[in-house]
């Protein structure tokens, strides 16, 4: 069977985009079709100026909203990243076979540190060693493939690149992955920046719908999306952002193709409002079984508990392979 790997970060609430571009997937098609392993990635929280408290409760909100989203432990593992040694062992093997130039070349290296030098802040050496860890994530596993929004298509490659790399210098140790992304809403984009990720790290705004927003505040931050200054409602990503990624939201609710949908609407506000609905009706049941799971904190803990355990006995034996290989 496939083994699949993929993570979420505890860094905010999670969004829209976290939704359509991985989580959903990760539900209803990665959990039946595979092996597949699912982690709150908290070490990977900890790159930029962060609240221990609130990464802490991040992690637990994010792993419940996973399995609202319809993770079943039955099907699926899921765990803490920081539940389990195996990643941070391996991702130091892995900085012997990186190059300081590779990490300094990632986009989110150099967007993030230059935000963070832009507060006048100082950028944590995690930054830059991020995609070590990641690759290591996915290693540890003998990951095939990576179901990720686009964001994470440059970091999934890296991942690669280090396994071949490390099995052509020290031997055959690690399956190379590839990403695989969703058909639709590979990036979800901000609704009042459209030109933007819809990101759940940056500041909460009007442009991002979270998971757990109330039906009426969704309603609210989609009427109010940028959109542009035409009239017809045309589906073009470079000329009209604004319209194209609520036709692409619209379309990945209903399983539609965004192109074909555009054709329906006559002005932005209907558009609009079908979409406003769409994604109330879609976050509705996971809301739903947000709150059960929250009642119920007990099974949320054991889940993890189980999750990382199982984790362990099978990032183990890779990661023992990979100190053997490398000469320890
Ligand atoms: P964020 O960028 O919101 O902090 P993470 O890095 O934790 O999210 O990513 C978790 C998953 O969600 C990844 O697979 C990522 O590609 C996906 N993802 C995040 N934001 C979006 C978005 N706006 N559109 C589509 N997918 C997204």
């Amino acid at each position: 069977m496939t083994r699949v790997f993929s993570g979420i970060k505890p860094t905010g609430h999670l969004t829209l985009g976290n939704y359509l571009g991985a989580m959903r997937q990760w539900a209803t098609v990665d959990q039946h079709r595979a092996d597949a392993l699912f982690c709150v990635v908290d070490l990977h929280a900890l790159t930029v100026d962060h609240d221990p408290a609130r990464v802490r409760r991040l992690s637990r909100q994010s792993a419940t909203l996973l399995l609202a989203s319809g993770l079943d432990p039955d099907l699926c593992t899921l765990f803490v990243q920081s539940h389990v040694d195996e990643h941070a062992r391996l991702s130091y093997v892995l900085e012997c076979v990186a190059t300081d130039g590779e990490m300094r070349r990632m986009i989110q290296y150099k967007e993030k540190a230059a935000r963070e030098r832009e507060r006048g802040g100082s950028v944590r050496l995690s930054l830059l060693t991020y995609p070590v860890l990641m690759a290591a994530d996915i290693l540890a596993y003998g990951t095939a493939e990576v179901p990720v929004g686009d964001d994470q298509a440059q970091h999934v490659e890296l991942a690669r690149d280090l396994a071949v790399r490390f099995n052509h210098r020290y031997g055959q140790t690690f399956v190379v992955p590839k990403a695989t992304l969703p058909p639709v809403a590979a990036r979800v984009m901000n609704l009042q920046e459209p030109t933007a990720k819809m990101g759940k790290s940056d500041d909460s705004g009007p442009g991002i719908v979270y998971l757990l927003d109330e039906p009426d505040v969704v309603r609210k931050k989609i009427m109010r999306a940028v959109t542009d200054s035409g009239q017809d409602v045309v589906y073009d990503r470079e000329s009209r952002p604004g319209v194209a990624n609520l036709l692409e939201i619209l379309a990945a609710c209903s399983g539609a193709d965004p192109e074909k949908l555009s054709g329906g609407y006559a002005s932005y506000g209907a558009l609009k409002k079908d979409t406003a609905e769409a994604v109330v009706e879609l976050l509705r049941p996971v809301q739903e079984r947000h709150r059960e799971l929250c009642a119920d904190s007990a099974y949320v803990e054991g889940v993890l508990r189980d999750g990382a355990e199982k984790a362990r006995g099978m990032a183990r034996p890779m990661v023992d392979a990979a100190y053997r290989a490398i000469g320890l």
